[in-house]
């Protein structure tokens, strides 16, 4: 995968040898050059089954992001976005909402999109862990047969994975950034997280406070989107008919990154 992403962002993947003809740095002339040669990324919005709150957490952006949308890149593709039914080729394609297994139409768009789109990124807690739509059954409009969600990387391969619910202006514009520039050390998590899929609250108590790892930071209790996590005595406790999966609780903790297998190796506990 991290291949893919260099191969996507122009990165070389061998280093060269060196040139000493070759200037170190580029005079803004020069940048400016290869900026209008390189062709724009191609971007698709693909809307699946969610509440439109990642979308309205994008357009938050709209300040920082006007210039970038409208000059840096195409968007080639998205519901309201753009006039076009055909799903054209893409270089990233964002998708927002899970998938419903009763909804043809949504399966055939999601493995569509797969096929043209060079980096998909599951966009919020909908497409990555499936969040509330986990607990949708069928009602809606005229729709009653759809009753199984689940997130986009159940159906199809995911390069990129940015929880949240819905995922903060802040990290948006950051990872936008980071895309463009080539920062693998910002984008590693996001796409660590690709295969966490499984998100509840309970992950807290079982993998982090169970552990003996919890250090009463609060972190999760002020990340949690429906105020689900409370403290009590400095520990968190989760309020299961309160949450709805988004697992923005797991994630944002500092200690449930921490690699357990390998310490219980090392120390042989
Ligand atoms: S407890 Fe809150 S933050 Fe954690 S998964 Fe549930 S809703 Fe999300
Ligand atoms: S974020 Fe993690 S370490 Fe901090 S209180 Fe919650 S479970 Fe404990």
């Amino acid at each position: 995968m991290l291949a893919r992403i260099k191969e996507f962002l122009g990165m070389e993947t061998k280093p060269e040898a060196k040139n000493p003809e070759i200037k170190e740095v580029a005079s803004e002339e020069e940048v400016e050059k290869v900026a209008e040669e390189k062709p724009k990324p191609k971007i698709g919005y693909i809307h699946l089954s969610g509440c439109t709150g990642d979308v309205i957490s994008l357009t938050e952006n709209y300040d920082i992001l006007a210039p970038l949308l409208t000059e840096m890149v195409d968007i080639v593709y998205g519901q309201t976005l753009v006039d076009r039914w055909d799903i054209p080729e893409m270089d990233i394609a964002l998708i927002e909402g899970s998938v419903c297994l009763q909804d043809e139409h949504s399966l055939k768009e999601l493995k569509e999109v797969r096929e043209k789109a060079g980096l998909v990124v599951a966009f919020g807690s909908c497409a990555s862990t499936g969040c509330f739509t986990r607990y949708s059954r069928g009602g809606q409009q005229a729709q009653p047969s759809h009753e199984s969600f689940v997130p986009i990387a159940d159906v199809v391969k995911v390069d990129l994975s940015m929880p949240g619910c819905p995922p903060s202006p802040e990290i948006i514009a950051k990872t936008v950034v980071a895309v463009l520039n080539g920062d693998m050390d910002y984008l590693q998590p996001m796409m660590d997280l690709v295969g966490y899929t499984e998100a509840c609250g309970c992950d807290l108590q079982l993998k982090v406070v169970n552990q003996a790892l919890c250090i009463g930071c609060g972190t999760c209790a002020m990340s949690c989107p429906t105020r689900a996590v409370g403290m009590t005595d400095g520990r968190p406790e989760v309020n299961g008919d309160r949450c709805v999966k988004c697992g923005i609780c797991y994630i944002q903790c500092p200690r449930s990154w921490w690699p357990m297998e390998r310490i219980k190796k090392d120390t042989g506990l």
